[in-house]
């Protein structure tokens, strides 16, 4: 767990303790649910999409500290934000755990996210990270299938 340790950064703990949004959304109209198997993380994302911004954001369900404080600050970035925005940050996040080229899109914007850098170092917990943002993309989208990391 020592490597692990230096990933548990202040903010991501505290996230994963008391995740923020974390209740199910009843006035939903976009849901998806995300499985990764490789850890056992299986959530749910709620969203409340009006005239193209999302208006409400919950999640639920089981996830390890990573996934968890993921998916908490997932939600506290996306609220207010239209679908294009969230998408954007979702390709920024990705970039930013993955190292991959932003193609032409800034980091700016990611702001409290920037803590999850630390994980591309460890490849096993990139997928924990995004699962919540695949799962968000996949609920933007109503794809009804469940999303997996596999
Ligand atoms: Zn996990």
């Amino acid at each position: 767990m020592t490597d692990l340790r230096e990933l548990y950064q202040e903010v991501i703990l505290d996230h994963s303790k008391k995740p923020r949004n974390y209740h199910r959304l009843e006035a939903a109209n976009h849901e998806a649910e995300g499985y990764n198997p490789l850890c056992g993380d299986h959530i749910k994302v709620y969203l409340l999409v009006r005239d193209g911004v999302v208006e409400d954001v919950a999640f639920e369900g089981a996830g390890c500290a990573i996934c968890t404080a993921s998916a908490s600050m997932m939600t506290q970035q996306i609220k207010g934000r239209s679908a294009e925005e969230v998408e954007r940050l979702f390709r920024n996040f990705h970039a930013l755990v993955t190292e991959e080229e932003t193609l032409g899109t800034s980091r700016e914007d990611l702001g409290k996210l920037e803590v999850f850098a630390g994980v591309r170092d460890y490849p096993v917990r990139v997928k924990c990270a995004t699962l919540p943002w695949h799962t968000l993309h996949a609920a933007l989208d109503n794809a009804g299938e469940p999303v997996t990391t596999e």
